[in-house]
């Protein structure tokens, strides 16, 4: 029997749970209680929970319907892992449009989230990139939708969070690829400003910028980090790039294993060990280092950890961040995952969509109880008066009112939600 928790492992929630193994399944009849779309469980708080509710477990909708080697023009049911999509199209010379951090999502999460990658600034998001797909809806109609036919369910349903029905199945545009490695160069830098100086210096002409920040550094450290840019390598470059080993944390030990003390003294030892230079790596180390740790989440300890990802405008961003970093640094919490991205100025492709033109931070912390949701709260206060969002697939406690203000069109929603659907996240906003 597999978990059906979210990867934060917070909140707790217990469901009943409708296997879908068939795309022509009917949803389950009406029992009383609402429903919810499951798909890999990666989204970190409570927007793939449904707290004493039905969730519709999608895993079992795993198979490939149509690929067209010479287009790049894959179909394939929602249940499909990220991971399996890349096993198939990286040896025939495609690669994902766009990818998040990990490739254990399924087709139909990345859609119901329209995640980000690293190549947002060229790309936009996952739903940028999706041609059709077919939603099933409680009340047995199936609609294919499409930016031309059902738009308005098009729009609603990417990064609908799987409040508007079920995805069945979803058709994408692959990108073209010439092999599965990737050329990457790592430079470290001391102050903020230059994060910012070399994000607009290499987004012209790298595909995937990122940055690691030292959330823990103050006093002269404070605002260091490593920028990581890479393109796909040419098919020429030659090297040897092992995929990455897996490990997995065997069990939950009883309390955090991330505290100020181990947390600090990491990213002394990351920021000073990291090698600096290029490097020809394979695609995985370098999209999905994280996936080499199997279960790694458990390193929280049972109460879990809460994610915390915003994203701010850029005429604030310099300020904000500056103000988020030192408050979260103060805190003597937070985490080794400290993410930091550029997002270009691209229309959203979902109603919800949370990537906007601003600066992104994204980072961890163990779930220490009041003391972090204070602290998230006033992270909240940051990002709201800087005119940003929170990344809803990551939250499991921003309030209605700051949900309003980060998603300013949540009501063009209310009419596209299935009457029969909720979630943890939407029954806790909507308050
Ligand atoms: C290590 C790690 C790194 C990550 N990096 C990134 C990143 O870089 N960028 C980013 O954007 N996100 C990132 N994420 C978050 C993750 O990509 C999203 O939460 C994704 O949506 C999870 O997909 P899932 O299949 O696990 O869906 P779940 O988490 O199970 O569900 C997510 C949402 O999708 C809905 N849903 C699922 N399947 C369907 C369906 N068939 N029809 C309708 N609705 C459905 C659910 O109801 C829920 O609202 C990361 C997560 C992890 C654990």
């Amino acid at each position: 029997m597999r978990n059906y928790e979210s990867w934060g492992r917070y909140p707790k929630a217990t469901h009943d749970v409708l296997r879908m193994d068939w795309r022509d399944m009917a949803l389950p009849p009406d029992s009383g209680k609402s429903m919810l779309p499951f798909g890999n469980g990666r989204s970190y708080g409570d927007c793939c929970l449904n707290d004493q509710g039905t969730l519709v477990a999608t895993r079992g909708l795993d198979r490939f319907m149509t690929f067209d080697a010479g287009t790049g023009i894959l179909r394939c049911e929602a249940g499909v892992l990220l991971s399996e999509v890349l096993e198939l199209v990286v040896p025939r010379g495609w690669f994902p449009p766009v990818t998040p951090g990990t490739q254990f999502v399924t087709i139909g999460g990345a859609v119901a989230n329209d995640v980000h990658g690293k190549n947002h600034h060229r790309a936009g998001t996952f739903g940028r990139h999706v041609n059709r797909f077919e939603l099933l809806r409680s009340d047995g109609t199936r609609l294919q939708c499409s930016s031309t036919e059902n738009s308005d369910w098009f729009c609603a349903t990417v990064g609908g969070l799987g409040l508007t029905g079920l995805i069945t199945w979803v058709e994408l545009q692959l990108k073209a690829i010439s092999g599965p490695l990737i050329d990457q160069e790592s430079i470290r830098y001391g102050r903020l400003e230059e994060f910012f100086q070399l994000s607009l210096e290499s987004d012209a002409t790298y595909e995937y910028t990122v940055a690691w920040i030292d959330c823990a550094a103050s006093g002269d450290s404070f605002g260091r980090g490593l920028f990581f840019r890479a393109n796909h390598a040419p098919v020429t470059a030659a090297t040897r790039t092992p995929r990455q080993r897996r490990l997995a944390v065997p069990f939950t030990p009883p309390f955090s294993l991330i505290n100020g003390l181990s947390l600090r003294a990491f990213n002394e030892l990351y920021f000073r060990r990291a090698r600096e230079g290029n490097a020809i790596v394979h695609y995985e180390p370098y999209f999905y280092p994280l996936d080499a740790v199997g279960e790694w989440n458990r390193i929280y300890g049972p109460r879990g950890f809460l994610q915390y990802q915003c994203v701010v405008p850029p005429a604030a961003a310099e300020a904000a961040v500056t103000e988020l970093l030192k408050r979260i640094a103060a805190s003597g919490t937070g985490s080794f995952l400290a993410v930091l991205k550029v997002f270009a100025d691209r229309a959203p492709a979902g109603i919800l969509s949370f990537p906007r033109a601003g600066t992104t931070l994204a980072l961890d912390f163990p779930n220490r109880g009041a003391a972090t949701f204070s602290l998230l709260d006033r992270l909240d206060d940051i990002v709201a008066a800087a005119g940003g969002a929170v990344y809803p697939a990551k939250d499991a406690r921003m309030s209605g009112v700051r949900f309003r203000q980060y998603f300013p069109h949540w009501q063009s929603m209310l009419p596209r939600i299935d009457p029969k659907f909720s979630s943890g996240f939407w029954r806790r906003v909507m308050e």
